[in-house]
């Protein structure tokens, strides 16, 4: 593994210091038009070209690089359902600091972005948690030698799940007979004339995807472990560090303010029923891996997040504190929503997830 916080930069945007502005030849002109024709409500366009982050330039071993290595390794998928053909996806970091990410979709071509912004927040909640940790997890993580510390899995953890859902996103618009689609994962809480019930299923849709993917993740990471460290207290370890980054992601994307509760309204689903379905899935896949599935997974759910909730710091704390409140006042007119969407979505042949 790379050495970290080289010259006192963070582990994660070492690089940002030394930034070289994309050669554009890189890039096949289809996609960066792709990239320049994202725009926000107003009609005008997000990116210009100098916002591209060359990160084709950036050291071996740099996170951010094998962060990208990772996305294109994954991109092509062997299951033909779920398959990206490599030659029409590219993937563009921006140095935008917002937190956000996008999938977009022309005709057969692809593209993935993702703010630089967005991986600094993270990197910055992926610390506080590590602060936290267990010693017995510290001394776990550090005795296995293909994880480097606790801060670079955690970063894997939360950086893959973006991964994976815009991922989700690309392959709904694959299978669906769309020209065009673009997906942009920031909330916009004002405009309140937005939803459609296409729109949820696909947030929806996109992070159960996710989801399963982060736990297959960390159920391949518990498996590296030696032997003697493969304890139940490791896996849950790693769900609440899930738990507690995805939280981090969504209260970022949200513009550190939780909003009240709602259903039928807005362009995405509300977090607090995003998170709880992302959560309940990773519990149940890796306790089905373990084949220790349970009719009843409500303990484990609150487990998990009462781990998560140790991770958490300050003000991050009040906000999470506030979600397991809004959970569990709505549990059951949550469960409505989700019955009310998926009845409808034998309309929706493109998602992929056969939730219920
Ligand atoms: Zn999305």
């Amino acid at each position: 593994m790379p050495s970290r916080n080289v010259g006192g930069h963070s582990p994660f945007t070492q690089s940002a210091h030394h930034l070289f502005k994309i050669k554009i030849m890189q890039y096949e002109n289809t996609f960066i038009n792709m990239l320049l024709s994202l725009k926000d409500d107003k009609g005008d366009s997000f990116y210009k070209d100098a916002d591209i982050f060359d990160f084709k330039s950036l050291p071996n071993g740099s996170p951010i690089l094998q962060y990208t290595c990772f996305i294109y390794n994954n991109i092509f998928h062997k299951d033909e359902r779920f398959r990206i053909e490599k030659e029409n996806f590219e993937l563009f970091l921006t140095d935008k600091g917002t937190v956000d990410a996008f999938a977009c979709s022309q005709q057969q071509h692809k593209i993935i972005v993702i703010n630089l912004g967005l991986l600094n927040v993270l990197e910055k909640g992926v610390k506080e948690c590590c602060q936290n940790l267990d010693e017995t997890i510290k001394e776990i993580l550090a005795k296995d030698n293909k994880m480097s510390n606790a801060e670079s899995l955690v970063f894997r953890f939360i950086t893959f799940f973006v991964f994976f859902h815009e991922l989700g996103h690309l392959i709904q618009y694959k299978n669906s007979s769309n020209e065009i689609g673009q997906k942009k994962e920031k909330y916009n809480l004002t405009n309140s004339n937005s939803y459609s019930e296409l729109m949820h299923l696909m947030e929806i849709d996109a992070d159960l995807f996710a989801a399963q993917n982060l736990a297959n993740f960390i159920i391949h990471s518990w498996q590296q472990l030696p032997s003697e460290l493969k304890s139940t207290l490791a896996i849950d370890t790693m769900i609440a560090l899930g738990t507690a980054s995805i939280f981090l992601l969504f209260f970022e994307l949200n513009d550190r303010v939780w909003p009240d509760m709602y259903f039928f309204s807005f362009c995405h689903p509300h977090p607090t029923i995003r998170i709880s379905y992302i959560v309940d899935l990773m519990n149940k896949h890796v306790a089905n891996h373990f084949q220790s599935a349970e009719s009843n997974h409500e303990p484990q759910l609150v487990k998990t997040f009462e781990m998560a909730s140790a991770l958490i710091n300050t003000e991050e704390k009040n906000a999470f504190k506030g979600y397991q409140m809004q959970y569990s006042n709505s549990t059951n007119k949550i469960d409505r929503y989700i019955k009310t969407l998926s009845s409808t979505r034998e309309k929706y042949k493109q998602l992929i997830q056969n939730y219920n």
